[in-house]
């Protein structure tokens, strides 16, 4: 495994956004309140910046949420950073069994000894040098997941606070989660203050007064997100191969985080093995990362032999180009096996499932396609093994989607079954998850009502503001 001898850590632009555009949504009440905790954690934090530090900047809930969050608290007169560490492929496939452990599974079978920590190390410290130069005394760093969370130590020393915020875990632990805690504890056991999406998803050893549980938000404004009509979502859609279309780009071109517009340019790369789907079909949609843990293949089954092929949907199974995502080392072979599976359909399902990779080239382009796509969608689906929140199913719900998801993880704190959707309670049971998808598909009314309440949780619980806020009682704590 060579490497490099020295990286280069990337900066990521934050831009500045200002919350008040936040208010036409959530009330002048919350936005008051808002605004008070926006105040007291400038003052709090007293000029020193908030440093996140991950390991990618696109692909995957983090970076997704880090964008937009970011420029809020940038706009709240907090100076917000946001680094990216470097890592070879051996570090990636060590941090992704980490994941896939703090998930509760082995993930690609190997070892965490001493062989792992060694290298896991060496990256670290070659990240360091250059990541220590941008940390000042009293600084808030923010580590995001196990990839950078051995860099804690000498950033404390450096004479920073620091805080690792874990964007996984599981609801009871196993011999895997077991393994990657003794892997992390070395590091992690230091860290001023701990961050989760759930309360059970905190470290065996972290005291209750240094946990603070802060699910994710998503941005209402951001590409991802902000009101698209169905004229260019169709229009989106058909330009880029998803749906049967003439061609012509979308008018309304999408915004960018800087506010700026940007254009859908690339066609997404579609395998299928007839034309798109017509605009009028039924769609169900799963869209995530090629990871085992979203099941991909197993939203594929349960769809092809579960649920009623009279009923004329098609299955769109997205997600990012295979190479997109930097630290998402499984992602080709996910999406190989879900290849191969889709070859060895009846010709005739073949034809109602489409494969697609969306482009990663242009971050907003990515986020402006997927937006359609979960707009036109007739059922969003979210069927992950396991799930440290889940912002596929916040989006979902923002855009009023009637969803079918897994009772894992954060999915079971964003939807009531029977209220803001319906949950499979056992992740694995193909044949509940089909039957719970023909039920929408037959009952237009029932998913309709679903989709309505699952926005008003959305809108009442995973806006900004309230995160923001959480946010804010934090730093003023650590001050
Ligand atoms: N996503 C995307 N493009 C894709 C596939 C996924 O932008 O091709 C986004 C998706 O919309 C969501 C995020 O990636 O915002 C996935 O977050 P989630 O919390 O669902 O899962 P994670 O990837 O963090 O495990």
């Amino acid at each position: 495994m060579s490497a490099p001898t020295h990286t280069r850590i990337q900066e990521v632009e934050v831009q500045a956004l200002d919350a008040a555009r936040l208010e036409s949504l959530i009330g002048a009440e919350r936005m008051a309140r808002y605004e008070e905790v926006a105040d007291a954690a400038q003052a709090s934090l007293a000029g020193h910046a908030v440093l996140n530090v991950s390991s990618t900047a696109a692909g995957g809930g983090v970076a997704e949420m880090l964008h937009t969050l970011l420029a809020y608290v940038r706009g709240a007169g907090i100076d917000a950073r946001w680094l990216v560490i470097q890592g070879d492929p051996g570090f990636f496939a060590i941090t992704k069994r980490i994941h896939n452990g703090l998930y509760g599974y082995p993930g690609d079978g190997g070892s965490l000894g001493q062989a792992e920590r060694k290298h896991y190390e060496s990256v670290l410290q070659r990240n360091s040098e250059e990541l220590l130069a941008l940390v000042r005394r009293g600084d808030v760093v923010l580590l995001h997941d196990p990839q950078p969370v051995g860099l804690l130590q000498a950033i404390k020393r450096a004479g920073a606070k620091v805080v690792w915020r874990c964007h996984v875990g599981r609801d009871r632990p196993n011999e895997w989660t077991q393994r990657a805690w003794e892997f992390l504890r070395p590091y992690a056991q230091e860290a001023d203050a701990y961050v989760v999406s759930r309360a059970c998803f905190a470290p065996p050893w972290a005291r209750a007064e240094q946990t603070f549980v802060i699910p994710p938000s998503l941005d209402p404004f951001s590409a991802k997100n902000e009101p698209m009509s169905r004229r260019n979502v169709r229009m989106a859609l058909g330009y880029v191969g998803l749906l049967d279309g003439d061609g012509s780009p979308p008018i309304v071109p999408f915004t960018r985080v800087d506010g700026s517009p940007g254009r859908i340019n690339r066609h997404v790369d579609i395998l299928q093995s007839g034309p798109p789907a017509r605009v009028d079909v039924p769609l169900v949609v799963q869209t995530s990362r090629w990871d085992s843990l979203k099941d991909m293949a197993g939203v594929m089954e349960g769809f092809t032999h579960h649920v009623d092929p009279s009923l004329g949907a098609h299955l769109v199974l997205a997600g990012p180009a295979v190479t997109g995502v930097a630290d998402d080392p499984e992602a080709g072979e996910v999406y190989d096996d879900c290849v191969a599976r889709w070859r060895a359909l009846p010709h005739a399902t073949r034809g109602r499932v489409h494969l697609a990779c969306v482009p990663m080239v242009d971050p907003g382009e990515n986020a402006a396609i997927i937006n359609a796509l979960q707009r036109h969608a007739s059922i969003v689906v979210q069927k992950s093994l396991a799930e440290g929140f889940g912002l596929t199913v916040t989006e979902a719900m923002w855009k009023s989607r009637p969803i079918v998801a897994s009772a894992v993880g954060g999915i079971a704190d964003q939807i009531t079954d029977g209220e803001h959707g319906l949950l499979i309670r056992d992740p694995r049971d193909v044949q509940a998850f089909g039957a719970a998808v023909e039920r929408l598909l037959r009952e237009p009314q029932l998913a309709a009502r679903l989709g309505g309440t699952a926005h008003e949780r959305a809108a009442s619980e995973f806006l900004g503001d309230r995160h923001l806020e959480q946010w804010g009682e934090l730093f003023a704590r650590l001050g």
